[in-house]
C-alpha cells in the first residue's frame, strides 16, 4: 500500500470547510439499490461535529419501511448473476478496486471521520482509513482461497461414496456498528461479507454516519452491483428493525453489550445467525519486573487512544504493590503530555468525545469513583479554553477496588482504574473477575510468568509486552459477555458463509 500523505494543518481545514459547504443543503439519504433516498417518513436528523458541538449537515433518519426497501434490494442482489456469478478472481479484483478508491480519497475521508467523530484527523488517517484499505484488501485475498474439503466418510453401507463440502454466502446480512471506529468497524463487517458472496444492509451509528455513505458509494465507483452494499442511517430503531427483519439471514454488531443481547433475543423469529463483538473492561497486569518505561507508555496509551473509546481500553490497571507509585506517576506524565484539542490540528491527539452524552456518562464515572473511595490522580473534568466541544481530560483513578463500579462497568472514556497487587494467585482472580474478556495485557521480563498468565486470563487477545496490535490475519473477539465469534482471518470468512456437505454415491 502506497502511504497515505499527511495533511498540514492547512490542508485539513480547507478540506472540512469545503467538505461541510458540500454537504450542506438536501439531507444526505439512505443508499438503498444503488441510489440515495430520502427516508420514507422524510424525517431527518443532524450529525454534529463534537469538536465544536455544532451540526455538521442533516441526515435521512431511516426506519422500518426503509429498512424493508434495503433488505429486498440486498435479497435481490443476491440472485443478480452479476454478483452471484461473480468468478472468484473478479470478486478479488472488486475489493481490491474499493481499496484503490478508499486509498485515492483517503485525504477527505479522514477529515471527515475527523468532524463526525471528532478523532484527530491524522489519527484517523493511520487507524480508520488505511486501517479500511488494508482490510478490504486483505479480504480481497480470500475469494480466491475459500473453499471447502474432500473428506473419508465411511457407510456401514460400504458404498463408495464421495464426499465433500462447499462455502456458500449465508445471505443478506445486517451489518451494526458503532461510533467509535465508525469507518473500520464498517469495513470489518463489509469486506468479509462481501468477500464469501453476501449482500448487505450497513446500519451506521446515530452519531457518525457519514463515512459508512462515501464506502457504500466508493463499492458503486468500484464496480460492486446495485443492491449489493446498502445503508440505512438513522437510530436504534432502524438497527432493531434489522434485527427483526425475516429477510435477513445473518445480523453482525459492535457496540454495548446491553443492545448485543436486545439483538440476540430480537434475532430469534427467523432465528438469524448473529455474531456479536461487545463490551470490554481490559485488564494491564503489570509485574515488579516489567520494563516501567515501556508498560508506562503503552498503558497511557492503550487508555487514552480515541479517547479510551476503544471495546478493547485496557482500563483496570493491576500494577504490583512494588512498582505501583511510580508506575501510576509515569503514567500520568504521558497524560500530561497529550495535546487536547480539535482534530483537525494536526498537533493534536487527543480529540473530544463523540457526545455530549457520552461526556456526561464519562463524568459521572468519574464522580461515582471518587464517591466509593478512588482517588483522582489526573484529569477528571472538561479542559479550559475549548469552546462548546465536548472533551474531556485524561483521567487517572487509584486506590480502585474490586467491586467498584469503576472496575466493573465499561466507562467508554479515557479514565484508568488502578488497583495494586501482591498476591499472584489473587491478581488472576482479580483480573478474571469481570462479566467481560475481550482482551488483557500483561508486563514481564520473564517469559514463563509471562506463558502462565496469559493461559490463566480469559480473554480473547492477550497482549504480553504490548498492547491494542490487531491485525486482519489474526482473531478478535471476546470471551464471556464480550461476544460471540471472531472477526478478521479465516474466522471472519466462516461467520459469513454456510458449510453444505455433498454426498454422492459412486457405486
Ligand atoms: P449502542 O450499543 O447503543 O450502539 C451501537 C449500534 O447499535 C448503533 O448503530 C446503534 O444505533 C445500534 N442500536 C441501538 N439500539 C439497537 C437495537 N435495539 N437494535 C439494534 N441496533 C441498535 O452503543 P451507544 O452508541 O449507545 O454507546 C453506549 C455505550 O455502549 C458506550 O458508552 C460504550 O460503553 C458501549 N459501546 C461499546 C462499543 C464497543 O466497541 N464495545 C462501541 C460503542 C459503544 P444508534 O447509534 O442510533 O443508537
Amino acid at each position: 500500500m502506497s502511504a497515505v500523505a499527511q495533511a498540514t494543518a492547512g490542508d485539513a481545514y480547507s478540506i472540512a470547510s469545503r467538505l461541510e459547504a458540500g454537504l450542506k443543503g438536501a439531507p444526505r439519504g439512505l443508499l438503498i439499490d444503488g441510489k440515495s433516498v430520502q427516508a420514507v417518513s422524510g424525517k431527518t436528523f443532524a450529525t454534529l461535529n463534537p469538536a465544536t458541538g455544532k451540526e455538521i449537515c442533516q441526515v435521512a433518519e431511516g426506519g422500518a419501511a426503509d429498512v424493508d426497501l434495503a433488505v429486498q434490494a440486498a435479497r435481490r442482489a443476491l440472485t443478480n448473476p452479476a454478483w452471484c456469478n461473480m468468478s472468484a478472481v473478479d470478486r478479488s479484483l472488486v475489493l481490491n478496486r474499493l481499496a484503490d478508491l478508499i486509498e485515492r480519497d483517503a485525504q477527505e475521508l479522514a477529515v471527515l471521520e475527523c468532524i463526525d467523530n471528532g478523532k484527530p484527523a491524522t489519527l484517523t488517517k493511520v487507524v480508520e482509513i488505511e486501517g479500511s484499505i488494508k482490510t478490504f484488501r486483505y479480504f480481497a485475498g480470500w475469494p480466491t482461497k475459500f473453499g471447502g474439503e474432500t473428506l473419508p466418510v465411511s457407510p456401514r453401507s460400504g458404498a463408495k461414496i464421495l464426499n465433500y463440502t462447499v462455502r456458500e454466502p449465508v445471505g443478506v446480512c445486517g451489518l451494526i456498528v458503532p461510533w467509535n471506529y465508525p469507518m473500520s468497524m464498517a469495513a470489518w463487517k463489509v469486506a468479509p461479507a462481501l468477500a464469501a458472496g453476501c449482500t448487505v444492509v450497513l446500519k451506521p451509528a446515530e452519531q457518525t454516519p457519514l463515512t459508512a455513505l462515501r464506502l457504500a458509494e466508493l463499492a458503486l465507483e468500484a464496480g460492486i452491483p446495485a443492491g449489493v452494499f446498502n445503508v440505512i442511517t438513522g437510530f436504534g430503531e432502524a438497527g432493531a428493525a434489522l434485527v427483526d427483519h425475516p429477510g435477513v439471514d445473518k445480523v453482525a454488531f459492535t457496540g454495548s453489550t446491553e443492545v448485543g443481547k436486545a439483538i440476540v433475543r430480537g434475532s430469534t423469529g427467523n432465528l438469524k445467525k448473529v455474531s456479536l463483538e461487545l463490551g470490554g473492561k481490559s485488564p494491564q497486569i503489570v509485574l515488579p519486573d516489567a520494563d516501567l518505561d515501556a508498560a508506562a507508555a503503552s498503558i497511557a496509551a492503550g487508555i487514552f487512544f480515541n479517547q479510551g473509546q476503544t471495546c478493547t481500553a485496557g482500563s483496570r490497571l493491576y500494577a504490583h504493590a512494588s512498582i505501583h507509585d511510580d508506575l501510576l506517576g509515569r503514567i500520568a506524565d504521558h497524560a500530561a503530555k497529550l495535546t487536547i484539542g480539535n482534530g483537525l490540528d494536526p498537533s493534536v491527539n487527543f480529540g473530544p468525545l463523540v457526545s455530549e452524552e457520552q461526556w456526561d456518562r464519562v463524568s459521572s464515572y468519574v464522580e461515582i469513583g471518587q464517591r466509593e473511595g478512588a482517588e483522582l490522580v489526573c484529569g477528571g473534568a472538561r479542559p479550559n479554553g475549548l469552546g462548546d466541544g465536548f472533551f474531556f481530560q485524561p483521567t487517572i483513578l487509584a486506590n480502585a477496588g474490586r467491586d467498584m463500579r469503576i472496575v466493573r462497568e465499561e466507562i467508554f472514556g479515557p479514565v484508568l482504574s488502578a488497583l495494586s497487587w501482591s498476591d499472584p494467585e489473587d491478581l488472576v482472580a482479580q483480573a478474571n473477575d469481570s462479566d467481560f474478556g475481550l482482551s488483557a495485557g500483561i508486563w514481564t521480563n520473564d517469559l514463563k510468568q509471562a506463558h502462565r498468565l496469559a493461559g490463566a486470563v480469559k480473554a480473547g487477545t492477550v497482549w504480553v509486552n504490548c498492547f491494542n496490535l490487531v491485525d486482519n490475519a489474526t482473531p478478535f473477539g471476546g470471551f464471556k459477555q464480550s461476544g460471540w465469534g471472531r472477526e478478521h482471518g479465516r474466522q471472519a470468512m466462516e461467520l459469513y458463509s454456510e458449510v453444505k456437505s455433498i454426498w454422492v454415491n459412486l457405486s
